[in-house]
């Protein structure tokens, strides 16, 4: 277990996070499509993770996929994500969690532009903002 994990009960992860927040990333939902604060954002920052401030992506890497959500085609560090196979829609997909706390981002899928060839697939609601100005 790395130093910087961050590990809270779920009662606790209810009193800081909203409650949408905590429905997606404790509870592994998923916001409706083209809902998302941040779908439409084009600002230069940082995006990190609603419940514990980990950086997760640039906004260097995000571009529009048509989705609905928020989509990126690199993470922002390795300390950034983990990743876990998830069969819960009787397929196999891969779920991206934040590494230091191991809230729900969302997926991970490749079928994104070079040089990754990947697309993160984020909930807006797992993300805050850190403008860069
Ligand atoms: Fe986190």
């Amino acid at each position: 277990m790395s130093s910087n994990y961050l590990e809270l009960s779920e009662k606790e992860w209810e009193k800081i996070l909203s409650k949408d927040a905590f429905k997606i990333l404790r509870k592994k939902g998923t916001e409706p499509p083209f809902t998302g604060k941040f779908l439409n954002n084009k600002e230069k920052g940082i995006y990190v993770c609603a419940g514990c401030k980990n950086p997760l992506f640039s906004s260097e890497t995000k571009y529009d996929s048509g989705s609905g959500w928020p989509s990126f085609w690199d993470v922002f560090s390795n300390d950034s994500i983990e990743l876990k196979p998830d069969y819960n829609l009787g397929m196999k997909r891969i779920e991206v969690l934040c590494k230091k706390c191991k809230g729900h981002l969302g997926h991970v899928f490749d079928d994104g532009p070079k040089p990754t060839n990947k697309r993160f697939c984020i909930n807006s609601l797992s993300l805050d903002f850190k403008k860069i100005s």
